[in-house]
């Protein structure tokens, strides 16, 4: 069986079509740039990569260019079409409506669309790239939504509630949902694996770390609290995002600096984090070339992202009144090693140990256990694969349709 995966942002189209049977990525890509003059088309496979400028006025313009791929030319990584046998969509806000994956259905695209106001930029994107996929597909081949947040719908009220008046809840369902919740779902799963216990046993921490970042404590195989909010702003410092502060800093300095709400949402969302505390750098791997040339900010930045991780980590700990594992993931998860050696570090008190070997040799894909062997808490790098958590829902509903 093969599945497309699709990411629709509001000007970009993100796919991979993988083959289930190997969980092989046949052929990946992104339209950039959709809806505007100077489009741009990129495709790989495992024979390489192409790219082209090309103009796609819309997201069906732009499916097209994805299927022509897909099967034509010397590229091509199927013959026809109806060699796909499902489309899954990730969907980032599904607010209280969607507490998991489900068949696209007019009903489903209403309930989508009945969010934009959550997820301005998101959702509305998202529903142009399903009726962009229904008007190449057709509507017979099924569609089915993953959404970014339903793996924490589990949270209890006392998490997911803020603490303002309680009509803003019942009025504009303002509350925390987290977000990245594909991701921690699907690490929190190959954790139980790796440690050949059953999930529903497992107290987790895992903490997906790349440009944007969130936390995720997990008892039994269910979500208790997430660090980010509303939207993906709160939690902790972020590559330009500032993460969760005292609230008054916003409504001061939009006194002081006359700030209107959008160009607030600019400041937090885009130039704050440690890009905003280091002068311009929001890559990892430059903040950690800065500082070790004695940039004082770019320290700072790191200092101030490592503290708050350990932060967010001591206090899952309380919530769970314990943790099993906590497992680094994404770019920065992945990739930095010196981060990693700080958060372990300072767990030793709780009795974790640090193996300095297989935390370097953790990196760019590749996973492994970075905690010693008798480490009192275990410590994980594992890969996230997100398009692959969409894949296997997409799977699982369309083989449930069979029965
Ligand atoms: P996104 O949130 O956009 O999906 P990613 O998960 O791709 O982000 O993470 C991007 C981050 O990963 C960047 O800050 C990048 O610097 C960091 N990163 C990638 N490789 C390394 C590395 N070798 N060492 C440290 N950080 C790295």
């Amino acid at each position: 069986m093969k599945i497309l995966v699709i990411n629709a942002g509001s000007s970009s189209l993100k796919y991979q079509l993988i083959n289930m049977d190997n969980d092989e990525v046949l052929a990946k890509g992104i339209c950039e740039r959709v809806g505007a003059k100077n489009g741009h088309f990129e495709y790989k496979t495992k024979n390489g990569k192409t790219e082209k400028d090309i103009e796609m006025k819309d997201h069906t313009a732009a499916f097209e260019v994805v299927t022509d791929a897909l099967t034509k030319g010397e590229d091509k990584v199927i013959d026809d079409l109806s060699e796909i046998s499902a489309v899954g969509h990730r969907i980032v806000q599904g607010g209280a409506l969607f507490n998991k994956s489900c068949l696209v259905t007019d009903e489903v695209i209403k309930g989508i669309a009945s969010l934009d106001d959550l997820a301005p930029l998101h959702n509305p994107a998202a529903v142009q790239g399903i009726k962009a996929c229904r008007a190449v597909f057709g509507d017979k081949l099924p569609e089915v939504t993953v959404f970014d947040n339903a793996f924490h719908s589990t949270m209890p009220p006392e998490a997911y509630m803020f603490g303002v008046p309680y009509e803003y809840y019942e009025k504009y369902a303002v509350r925390r949902y987290g977000f990245h919740g594909t991701s921690h779902r699907y690490v929190s799963q190959e954790c139980a694996k790796i440690m050949g216990r059953p999930l529903e046993d497992l107290k987790l921490i895992t903490c997906h770390l790349g440009n944007g970042s969130s936390i995720t404590a997990i008892e039994g195989g269910k979500v208790v609290d997430t660090s980010m909010g509303l939207t993906p702003l709160d939690g902790f410092i972020m590559g330009t995002r500032s993460g969760g502060l005292d609230p008054s800093v916003v409504t001061f300095l939009q006194e002081k600096e006359g700030w209107t709400p959008e160009e607030t949402s600019i400041i937090l969302n885009k130039k704050s984090g440690v890009y905003g505390i280091s002068g311009g750098l929001s890559d990892d791997r430059d903040l950690l070339k800065a500082k070790a040339e004695g940039n004082k900010r770019a320290k700072l930045a790191l200092d101030m992202l490592w503290y708050q991780i350990r932060k967010f980590i001591g206090a899952y700990i309380a919530v769970m009144h314990g943790v099993d594992a906590i497992v680094f993931t994404g770019g920065i998860g992945e990739n930095s090693q010196p981060l990693r050696q700080n958060i372990c570090e300072n767990f030793a008190y709780l009795g974790v140990t640090f193996n300095p070997e297989e935390n370097k040799k953790a990196i760019k894909g590749v996973g492994g256990e970075i905690s010693g062997p008798d480490s009192k808490i275990k410590v994980y790098v594992i890969p996230t694969n997100e398009e692959l958590m969409i894949a296997l829902d997409t799977k699982a509903i369309v083989e449930s349709l069979g029965k």
